[in-house]
């Protein structure tokens, strides 16, 4: 991989992170992005303790795929590990976006499943968006528990932590986050007009004929 596609992936990387921030997914230093060196055992991620819209491209930290720094000055983020599994787990993902966006989150806290009520978000999550139990951040057993989730999931909820998204670019997986938290918003809505039993992921599937 030459300089250049890495100094493009970094640069792209920090524009998402800075999207995410502007939409409100993610604010202090929460949150954690990060890219797959195309032909490589590695990838670029976030470093710890920087907020995100603050990042530049040279201080992002490479890391292989057991989750260990090769190069960078600063600690790599507290996820990780779980960003490490995804990559082992998903060899077409090429992004991993983790936010703490507030109302996705909820949804965990709430043990509610996001649903993909609108055929946009149907097209691309059909199973909807599930809960991995609660597990510490940044420990093994959640990149574990993420890592068997999400090879048949694209989005997934963290309990009483936030979600993750994967996507075949930086844009795609940023894009999705942002899909999935619009997604609670509006289940959330049609949940207080309409009542919980008024979303059911059956009648979904047989409503848009998948
Ligand atoms: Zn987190």
């Amino acid at each position: 991989m030459s300089t250049n596609a890495i100094e493009d992936i970094s640069e792209r990387i920090v524009k998402a992170g800075r999207e995410l921030y502007d939409h409100g997914l993610v604010i202090g230093t929460s949150g954690n992005i990060s890219a797959r060196i195309p032909g490589t055992d590695t990838f670029l991620i976030k470093p710890s303790g920087i907020r995100m819209e603050a990042v530049e491209p040279e201080e992002l930290v490479l890391v292989n795929f057991q989750g260990r720094k090769i190069k960078g000055k600063l600690n790599v983020s507290l996820e990780t590990p779980m960003h490490a599994a995804i990559y082992r787990a998903r060899k077409d993902a090429q992004a991993v976006v983790h936010t703490h966006a507030p109302t996705a989150t909820a949804f965990g806290i709430a043990k509610t499943e996001i649903l993909p009520l609108q055929i946009e978000m149907f097209m691309l999550l059909p199973n909807g968006v599930p809960i991995i139990p609660f597990k510490a951040p940044g420990s093994k057993a959640l990149a574990e528990a993420v890592q068997k989730k999400i090879a048949n999931y694209d989005a997934l909820i963290l309990e009483n932590h936030g979600i993750v998204t994967v996507g075949s670019t930086i844009e795609a997986a940023c894009s999705l986050n942002e899909m999935v938290e619009e997604g609670a918003k509006i289940q959330f809505l049609v949940m207080i007009l309409a009542g919980r039993d008024a979303v059911n992921l059956a009648e979904l599937k047989k409503m848009f004929k998948m």
